[in-house]
């Protein structure tokens, strides 16, 4: 029973891994418009149905983060604003607002990469996805790619702080 446990965890492991690892590269679609690297897919039966990237610059959209967008385009794929038995997997932990709206969608599981000690919303500055007042909580499953999707977002502030640091001694001249 347990090596049909472990083969079961197994496997269930390489699928995570295969839609993290989208997740990631969508985070670098997000750094190549210069927005903050977040990338966010949302799956139901093995199946990517929405997809999303951080473009809150671009879209000056403040609620335009990857798993706003993802969660979105899932919505229309299934034609239901529940996503009941969809699993979102996004490269850092959700902020209040995206834990929000996982839990107005009854996504049913979240997979994150990196923890957000600012602003997570999954066990970190709160627990809003496994909030007992909250009618509906979310099962989560934390640290996967998570030195990967941590060394890009730490990438991409070390490069736009030296970027303002230039950008200010420009000024000066
Ligand atoms: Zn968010």
């Amino acid at each position: 029973m347990t090596e049909l446990m472990d083969a079961v965890n197994a496997e269930q492991e390489v699928l995570d891994t295969k839609f993290m690892l989208r997740a990631y590269q969508l985070a670098q679609q997000a750094q190549c418009h210069d927005e903050i690297p977040v990338g966010a897919v949302v799956v139901a039966n093995g199946q990517i149905i929405g997809e999303g990237f951080n473009q809150s610059i671009m879209l000056n959209d403040p609620s335009a983060h990857a798993e706003m967008i993802a969660i979105r385009q899932a919505g229309q794929t299934l034609q239901n604003y529940r996503m009941i038995d969809c699993t979102l997997y996004v490269t850092l932990e959700p902020c209040p607002m995206c834990a929000g709206l996982m839990i107005h969608g009854r996504i049913k599981r979240l997979v994150y990469a990196a923890k957000d000690a600012k602003t997570g919303a999954a066990g970190s500055l709160l627990d809003l996805v496994n909030h007992q007042g909250l009618n509906h909580q979310v099962d989560v499953c934390e640290g996967l790619m998570a030195n990967e999707c941590s060394a890009l977002l730490s990438a991409f502030f070390k490069r736009r702080r030296a970027e303002k640091k230039a950008q200010k001694k420009a000024a000066r001249k």
